[in-house]
């Protein structure tokens, strides 16, 4: 089977800071990593590939510098590269950008075989919007099924696929027919260390770069910030919370001194806590 993974390569929010006085985003400097929660889709599908085979190939849309994410995602085992560059590109929202991944999975069907399954992460760690999953099935026709934690049967033969999707106050278990968009959930599964092949493989490996006449993609008001809808109308940081931390213990106390402490402060705001616990451990 050949499964799709949208990946996004973004700065590494930990080292992102904002402009004092423009409140814009500061990105010059800050290193570009593979926006983590795209590393549990990207993990499911290598497992999933392991167990039935098949390939797997890695798609991002993004600047000529983005292939370094794609090489990286080669080192952890994926089979095939792909990126998505052209100037038309630069400024896209949600929307254009889930037209142009549209055209380029539909570009990679055509040359390396149609993929019932296209994983994407929950959202990315930058825009944060998590649109661009169901934006690229809605225009595919694909099925989805987002915030997915486990896949617990997958039966190529009968194209039907079930998972654990984690919703609010519970998991729901769903069952649809290939073909499906999967949005993946993060802490699900853990990135494997790709073999010192792979490596090798990744460091040498030609990455299929696509502009987008190559993806397939005629109309350019679609693309790029032509094609996106979305208007900034501001950045800023949050206001810091008028509440100061308390100190309440120090690292060098014993724990029993600590956790008196603890105590002591949730007792001050919770006092029938107290009083709860003292008939509680007095008995009956
Ligand atoms: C209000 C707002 C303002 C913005 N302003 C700007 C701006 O001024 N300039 C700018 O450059 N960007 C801007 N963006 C970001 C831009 O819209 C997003 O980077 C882009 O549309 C992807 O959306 P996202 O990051 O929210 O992805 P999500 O929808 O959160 O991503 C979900 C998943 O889709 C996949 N995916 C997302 N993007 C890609 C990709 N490029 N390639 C492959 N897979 C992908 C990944 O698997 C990801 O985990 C803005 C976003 C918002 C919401």
């Amino acid at each position: 089977m050949h499964i799709v993974v949208c990946m996004k390569q973004v700065p590494d929010s930990a080292q992102i800071r904002v402009h004092p006085v423009t409140n814009t985003i500061m990105r010059q400097g800050v290193p570009t990593i593979i926006n983590p929660y795209d590393l549990f889709a990207l993990e499911e599908a290598l497992r999933l590939r392991d167990v039935i085979g098949g390939e797997v190939t890695v798609l991002t849309m993004g600047p000529p510098m983005a292939e370094e994410s794609l090489r990286k995602a080669l080192t952890f085992g994926a089979d095939r590269a792909v990126l998505l560059t052209d100037r038309f590109f630069a400024g896209s929202d949600t929307l254009a950008t889930s037209f142009a991944l549209a055209a380029a999975l539909t570009k990679i069907g055509e040359e390396f075989g149609v993929p019932p399954i296209v994983f994407t992460g929950k959202q990315t760690i930058d825009g944060d919007t998590a649109q661009v999953g169901p934006g690229i099935a809605k225009r595919l026709g694909f099925n989805q099924l987002t915030y997915v934690a486990r896949i617990v049967d997958l039966a190529p033969e009968v194209g039907t696929i079930t998972v654990e999707r984690r919703a609010e106050g519970g998991v729901q278990v769903l069952s649809t027919r290939l073909p499906v968009l999967i949005t993946m959930l993060e802490g699900v599964n853990e990135i494997r260390r790709g073999t010192l092949e792979d490596a090798f493989r990744a460091s040498r490996a030609k990455i299929v770069t696509w502009n987008a006449a190559d993806a397939g993609i005629t109309d350019m008001t679609k693309c790029g910030l032509r094609g996106s809808p979305t208007i900034v109308k501001k950045i800023f940081s949050p206001p810091p919370r008028a509440e100061a931390a308390q100190l309440i213990a120090t690292i060098d106390q014993s724990y029993d001194a600590i956790a008196a402490s603890v105590m002591s402060e949730i007792f001050k705001s919770q006092p029938a806590l107290e009083d709860d616990l003292m008939r509680f451990s007095a008995g009956p």
